[in-house]
């Protein structure tokens, strides 16, 4: 375990996490895509794990699902199925060094007509 501090863009919207994950994944989904201008990369943690300091601001994308960004600087912060334990937060928010590497990249078949997704292998 070990503790992961990050913030938004304009800083209205820190955190800490504590968390022994370390694998973080591209999103290719178009929803993804068109909130951030690309590709987020998540890193899944327990919603409990994480101690927000100034509160995020939530758009419900679907029935069941919520985004947070900051209100403030429009940063993306997480996505997050409401009736789920965990959160997929931003990895871009993280501060350095973040001990993340990416793992596979997640709804390829979605990903955009304008860019290729190279086949991913594992770092030896
Ligand atoms: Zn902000
Ligand atoms: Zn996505």
């Amino acid at each position: 375990m070990r503790e992961l501090s990050g913030a938004c863009m304009c800083g209205a919207v820190k955190l800490r996490v504590r968390t022994g994950a370390t694998e973080a994944r591209e999103c290719h989904c178009t929803q993804c895509r068109r909130q951030s201008g690309h590709v987020l990369a998540f890193l899944t943690v327990p919603w409990d794990a994480v101690d927000w300091q100034g509160a995020p601001a939530i758009y419900r994308h679907t029935e069941k699902a919520d985004r947070g960004f900051c209100a403030g600087c429009g940063s993306y912060l997480y996505w997050r199925e409401r009736s789920s334990d965990m959160v997929d937060l931003s990895a871009g928010m993280f501060d350095a060094p973040t001990g993340l590497h990416l793992g596979p990249p997640s709804f390829t078949g979605n990903k955009g007509d304008y860019y290729d997704v190279s086949p991913w292998s594992a770092a030896e």
